[in-house]
């Protein structure tokens, strides 16, 4: 109920838009699924995911208006943590959105939000309308980006740059998830804090203990052991009493 709530207030900001309030729906029905809470294979892709950012010349946490209104202090926290800019990329863009996000961020901690108004001048290749504008420090030069609840052609796209891509969506089978190198299958609520604690914990291992964690990853396992998780979670559902007594 307190995500709804904060995610009706960032409605009433300008900083959600009605899309993104079914894109939550779509979220939550996945989550009911998955049984909500964080699973292993979530926490294995975390690690991962931490570590991919540690490992990172440029790394970039994109930030779209469902993400701002749901975990803007730990979009600012994860940032520091892993010295990642943060930049706002929006598939309904406006000026006043995208203002409205930046200002959003910057009260809770962030001192630079890239991708706001003339900043985000550059153009990612293949993709059309305002989705493909990004900004010329951020998003173009990274070498690892993290897209909470990314849509399916953007997080492709990313991946034909060249671009290590780090997802956070709850449906393993959705394109986003199928197209990153790293999938946190996972609620972006709970997943963003464990994140920063991860994040807090893998800064003191060395480059390599970090590139070992990475190279041992597989997400075609973790997207696989989602999948057999609500398989499993659904046949021991099925197998019981559903039936209500009043
Ligand atoms: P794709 O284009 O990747 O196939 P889609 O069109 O189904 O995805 P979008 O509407 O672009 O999806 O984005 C919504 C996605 O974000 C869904 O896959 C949904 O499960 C996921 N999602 C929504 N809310 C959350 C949340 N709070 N945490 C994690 N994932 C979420």
């Amino acid at each position: 109920m307190l995500i709804r709530e904060k995610l009706v207030e960032g409605f009433k900001r300008g900083i959600v838009v009605p899309e993104g309030l079914i894109a939550h729906g779509r979220g939550e029905c996945f989550d009911y699924l998955i049984g909500e809470s964080t699973q292993p294979f979530a926490l294995r892709a975390i690690e991962a995911a931490v570590a991919a950012l540690l490992l990172a010349k440029h790394p970039v946490i994109s930030v779209n208006g469902n993400t701002a209104a749901l975990v803007p202090r730990e979009v600012v926290e994860l940032a520091e943590e892993v010295n990642a800019k943060i930049e706002v990329n929006l598939f309904y863009r406006t000026r006043e959105r995208e203002e409205a996000i930046a200002e959003w961020l910057r009260m809770h901690g962030a001192r630079e939000v890239l991708g706001v108004g003339e900043d985000a001048l550059a153009t990612i290749p293949e993709l059309f309308s305002e989705r493909r504008r990004v900004s010329p420090r951020g998003i173009l030069v990274a070498d690892v980006v993290l897209v909470p609840l990314e849509d399916g052609d953007r997080t492709e796209a990313l991946r034909r740059m060249g671009k290590t891509v780090i997802a956070i969506d709850l449906n393993p089978l959705s394109r986003t998830a199928r197209a990153a190198n790293i999938t946190i299958v996972d609620n972006v609520v709970r997943a963003m804090p464990l994140m920063v604690e991860k994040a807090r914990e893998l800064k003191k291992k060395t480059r390599e203990e970090l590139a070992r964690i990475l190279e041992s990853y597989d997400n075609n396992r973790v997207l696989q052991e989602a999948l057999l998780h609500i398989y499993k979670r659904l046949q021991e559902l099925a197998s019981s009493k559903l039936t209500l007594d009043l």
